[in-house]
């Protein structure tokens, strides 16, 4: 018999990579996956918040295969194209207060820019960041990613970057419950401002507005009003990580836009973006992009013709096909069914999310995280055909992310393989 892709990568392809699933995939059209064993996988992960749009949405690869033929690589440096141009005209028409763009090639890419461009910019070194928080795997992402796994071994990471808890409702750092929270965690920002690090040593303040790898943690939005004023008062840079909550995933374009009276200083963007093309961006204010003199930064890759077409193309459809209104509308409706779950089901410590971007916490009888569970309910469903993925700083999270595209019927579909596999589990 043949050897399956995993056997055969245990001899050419890196250890490194973790896994969620085993699947062999082959092609995907819409909200489905097809394996090399002809099995149909309903997919609540999307390639990890990446195809909003679905997999190989018509009109995103009518975009791409029409870019290609014309124009497949010319490099930013070297000559002025029009998807570039155009898609940073479309972005700062969709956030005017963020108008102006630096285009990457991923999440990582896009954190990494807006830690040389606030410090560049403010001519500060430090960076204030949250505990348990993912920003990506270079050096200098890995240093304001809040995730002790994840920066073993690789120490002494960049200097002066601090992390400060995140506000975690649900398990929350400060042991409050919500009736008697009193933002501990923005006082410890402020703490930390008094007692280590002096505010005007601060170029930025980085944040998820929903903690993506983290667990899918909602800061609550009196907490991100509080650092936006903070950041005013000392003139740090509020930068907002929309790698993952962005392009539509909450139900708004980006999840800051659902705070009332709220903006950020600069935006990361990446994941959705191209609907699995390689492009990330960081958005500014124009006043604080100007002030990135030319050559401080660059890129051979970003913003590749192809992948800003299929930029473009995605966000057509978002705004076109209503997906939006669809991620509200159908992400509610699942919520509410992961609401009903959890009050039948005990090792469900908490249900939660915005729109589409919904997670499922296991816990043990004692509250502790429980691993193990969230990852046989991840293989169970992979076996009855959904796929959906991990998350959290524990483990003990499962991430609930489907193309934006879902109907009522497969939402509805998804969520009964999705309890019949936790029931299966013990
Ligand atoms: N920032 C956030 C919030 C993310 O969720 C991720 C990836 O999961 C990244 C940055 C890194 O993105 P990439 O994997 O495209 O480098």
């Amino acid at each position: 018999m043949s050897q399956t892709l995993e056997e055969r990568s245990k001899k050419v392809v890196t250890p490194v990579l973790p896994k969620y699933g085993t699947t062999e995939i082959v092609r995907g059209d819409g909200v489905y996956l097809f394996g090399s064993d002809g099995k149909k996988y309903l997919d609540f992960g999307s390639g990890i918040g990446v195809v909003n749009t679905g997999h190989c949405h018509p009109k995103v690869v009518k975009a791409a295969k029409e870019q290609i033929d014309l124009l497949i690589h010319a490099c930013i440096h070297v000559s002025w194209y029009p998807p570039y141009v155009q898609l940073a005209e479309r972005l700062a028409e969709i956030v005017p207060s963020l108008g102006m763009a630096f285009f990457t090639n991923s999440g990582t890419e896009s954190v990494e820019a807006a830690i040389k461009l606030a410090r560049y910019v403010t001519h500060r070194p430090a960076i204030i960041a949250f505990q348990g928080a993912f920003h990506g795997r270079t050096l200098g992402a890995a240093s304001v990613t809040g995730n002790a796994k994840l920066r073993r071994h690789y120490e002494p990471l960049l200097p002066a970057v601090y992390h400060t808890p995140y506000p975690k409702c649900f398990c929350c750092s400060f042991g409050q419950k919500r009736e008697s929270c009193h933002l501990e965690c923005y006082q410890a920002l402020e703490n930390l401002l008094d007692t280590v690090v002096h505010p005007q040593e601060v170029a930025a303040i980085l944040i998820e507005p929903i903690m993506g790898e983290g667990g899918y943690y909602i800061a609550p939005d009196e907490f991100l009003k509080k650092i936006r004023l903070l950041s005013d008062k000392h003139e740090i840079l509020l930068i907002v990580d929309e790698v993952q909550s962005g392009i539509g995933r909450t139900g708004k374009m980006f999840a800051w836009q659902h705070i009332v009276g709220f903006t950020p200083d600069a935006m990361t963007l990446a994941k959705a973006l191209g609907s699995g093309f390689p492009i990330g961006a960081l958005l500014a204010r124009p006043e604080v992009m100007r002030k990135w003199e030319m050559g401080a930064h660059g890129s051979t890759f970003g913003g590749n013709p192809v992948s800003c077409a299929a930029a473009l193309a995605t966000l057509d459809v978002i705004q076109n096909e209503s997906l939006l209104e669809n991620a509200r509308s159908i992400g509610s409706s699942l919520y509410e069914m992961l609401v009903e779950l959890k009050a039948k089901d005990q090792r469900i410590g908490d249900v939660r999310g915005r729109g589409m971007m919904l997670a499922i916490e296991f816990t043990k009888s004692d509250g502790a995280p429980d691993m193990e569970l969230a990852k046989k309910v991840i293989r169970e469903a992979e076996a009855r055909g959904l796929i959906v993925i991990g998350g959290g700083l524990y483990g003990n999270v499962v991430r609930i992310i489907p193309p934006l595209i879902l109907t009522r019927e497969q939402a509805e579909k998804g969520f009964t393989i999705l309890s019949d596999s936790i029931q299966a589990v013990l």
